[in-house]
């Protein structure tokens, strides 16, 4: 039986309003018509450039700030304003682990703080047990060793590790992984992956945002993928990746290098060239947002957006599968 959601965005859309060299006011459409359902033991990967909504949309889920319209509901209910409470559920791990601990303390104190201030501790005694079961739940042993250590003497991957063991500190329901491993080192991103998968594994519901599909692929259930603010496609990983429906998402996949392949660097690069630069939030293309680069766009992509359409489990926005496949424009459930 599917579990019902910890956590949910529903058709949430975010505008900002900026001011131009000349001081005009306009909108950043960051993200449009947005939903998602994260669920206990369940990963979600949400996919994309940079500047596509990704942040955006993880910061709306964190409390960050409100939704200019739609909602976000936690266990069913909507989300007015955030309070300690709503903390204790949902945390959000940024991409700098090295921006993300006080280099002045030791880690010890770094966990113990978080515990203390949610509660989950008191005694000196209880602080240190706590402190060294964390450690070891997300694999940094000798606990009292690490415990004892300032994050200038850890690596990235162990500092990471930290991050996430601080969010862990006031035991979420929810973790909201902010391109969580792009800033470490290939060889031990696979480490970092694994722990988020034990971590899901264990009960928590967990959105994994990155550009890198690959990696969505290996760690999560579901991939969404966004362009410019919105949703193009979403569905169970291994499918999405296997035979993608938009022509975005086949671009990114063309654009993730295959080592196996001696014409890889070519294929990365023939890609890259045909992604071009992303459009821009505060004007962006009429229609399919996606048409001036994409290479099969029709002429009714120029004027009218894609409707969502449907394929068993999957969905996409584009207007070429309309003819195959059943519309459910209005249909937002995924
Ligand atoms: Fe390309 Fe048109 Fe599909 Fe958009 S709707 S992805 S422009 S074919």
């Amino acid at each position: 039986m599917t579990p019902e959601p910890v956590l949910a965005a529903v058709a949430v859309t975010k505008h900002f309003t900026v001011h131009d060299s000349l001081g005009r006011r306009r909108v950043v459409r960051a993200v449009e018509d947005a939903s998602l359902a994260l669920r206990p033991g369940q990963a979600i990967a949400l996919v994309g450039e940079s500047g596509s909504g990704k942040t955006t949309l993880a910061r709306l889920l964190a409390g960050y700030y409100p939704p200019t319209d739609g909602q976000i509901q936690l266990r069913g209910t909507p989300v007015r304003g955030t309070s300690k409470a709503y903390y204790h559920d949902v945390q959000l791990v940024f991409q700098d682990p090295f921006s993300s601990l006080n280099r002045l303390k030791r880690v010890g104190y770094i966990l113990g703080r978080a515990l203390k201030l949610h509660g989950h501790a008191r005694t000196q005694a209880d602080v240190t047990a706590a402190v060294h079961a964390l450690l070891e739940r997300v694999n940094l042993t000798p606990a009292a060793e690490f415990a004892a250590k300032f994050p200038d003497e850890l690596s990235g991957g162990q500092r990471q590790r930290i991050v996430i063991a601080r969010a862990l500190a006031v035991e979420p329901s929810v973790l909201l992984g902010d391109e969580p491993v792009s800033m470490l080192d290939v060889s031990i991103r696979l480490d970092l992956l694994n722990l988020l998968a034990d971590l899901r594994d264990s009960g928590l519901a967990l959105l994994y945002i990155t550009h890198d599909i690959a990696s969505a692929r290996y760690l999560a259930d579901q991939i969404t993928v966004m362009y410019a603010g919105q949703m193009v496609e979403s569905g169970p990983a291994a499918d999405l990746v296997d035979t993608p429906l938009h022509p975005y998402t086949q671009l990114l996949l063309a654009s993730t290098p295959d080592p196996d392949a001696a014409t890889g660097r070519q294929q990365l690069f023939d890609a890259e060239q045909q992604l071009g630069e992303p459009p821009s939030l505060i004007d962006p293309p009429s229609g399919c947002r996606f048409h001036p680069r994409c290479p099969v766009a029709r002429p009714i992509c120029r004027d009218q957006e894609p409707p969502q359409v449907t394929q068993g489990a999957r969905w996409a926005r584009c207007w070429l599968l309309t003819e195959t496949a059943e519309q459910t424009p209005k249909d937002r459930s995924h």
